[in-house]
């Protein structure tokens, strides 16, 4: 199938009839969101350019292996993650997705990122495929740990109940995902209407499974990628641009669409 190609963001606000009448008539939309979205915010990707880490392996700092190998190490990583991440704010596109939340009846942002900026940006219906940075737990015994992260000492922080190691909260690489968001996901994918793609790659799994899933369940699926991904074979309409600027010319026309 050939999908609908547009690189300019003035087309936005005239999109092709099929798209404008599936958009007139969804009432269930999903946002299936990836590191890109975050990108104009400036939190980094994990592969990118990140000075002393770019000497590490994804799979040294993210992995059980690596983090019972050398847990210090995996630990100053997140802590520099956890930094950046203070020091960012929310983009437009974030902001776009949270007024997308009004104008459908059933709106689920399906999220692989852990940065939480769709919370901050104030989306009430996310679900995390990957956890979160901001919490953390023990990996031995799983109680959640609430009390600051402190390396100062180099000491990798204990779990006071069973002396385990706390971890982050995030997912690692060959780790289940969180119990009941996969679920969700799944469930919200199957009966809807329209899948927003925006800024993944789709070689992560399963979660790129969820635009598939809407997609073999008769949504329409709309890319937002300024370079080609997985996701691209089998969408209907692709907008080749930056989330932060498409976004909200998307969020303009659908508030028109679904006025009228
Ligand atoms: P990915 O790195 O595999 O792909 C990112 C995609 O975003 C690419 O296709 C790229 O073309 C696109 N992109 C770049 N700039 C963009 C922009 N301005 N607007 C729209 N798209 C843009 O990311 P992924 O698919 O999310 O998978 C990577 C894994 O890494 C995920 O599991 C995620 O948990 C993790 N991760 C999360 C964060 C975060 O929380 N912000 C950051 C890095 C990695
Ligand atoms: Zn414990």
């Amino acid at each position: 199938m050939e999908a609908f190609v547009i690189s300019d963001v003035e087309a936005i606000a005239d999109l092709p009839a099929f798209v404008q009448q599936r958009f007139r008539e969804a009432e269930s939309a999903v946002a299936f969101t990836g590191a890109g979205i975050s990108a104009e915010s400036g939190v980094p990707t994990f592969r990118g350019k990140e000075g002393l880490w770019t000497k590490f392996r994804p799979e040294e700092l993210a992995s059980v292996e690596g983090f019972l190998a050398n847990p210090e190490l995996v630990w100053e990583w997140y802590q520099h993650r956890r930094k950046v991440l203070s020091e960012v704010q929310p983009n437009p596109a974030h902001y776009a997705l949270v007024e997308m939340e009004a104008l459908f009846a059933d709106f689920l942002v399906v999220t692989q990122n852990v940065d939480r900026l769709h919370h901050r940006a104030g989306s009430r219906n996310v679900v995390e495929l990957h956890g979160n940075l901001e919490e953390n737990y023990c990996f031995q015994c799983k109680a959640p740990y609430t009390e600051e992260i402190d390396l100062s000492s180099r000491q990798v922080p204990r779990c006071p109940r069973c002396g385990g190691l706390i971890r982050p909260a995030v997912v690692w690489f060959g780790e289940m995902l969180p119990e009941g968001a996969f679920a969700t996901a799944e469930a919200a994918a199957r009966q809807a209407d329209v899948l927003f793609s925006i800024g993944t790659s789709g070689e992560v799994f399963p979660a790129a499974q969820i635009p598939m899933l809407a997609r073999t369940h008769g949504a329409l699926v709309v890319e937002v990628n300024p370079e080609p991904s997985l996701i691209s074979e089998y969408a209907h309409l692709i907008l080749r641009l930056p989330a932060a600027k498409a976004m909200p010319a998307l969020v303009e026309l659908l508030k028109t669409i679904r006025k009228s």
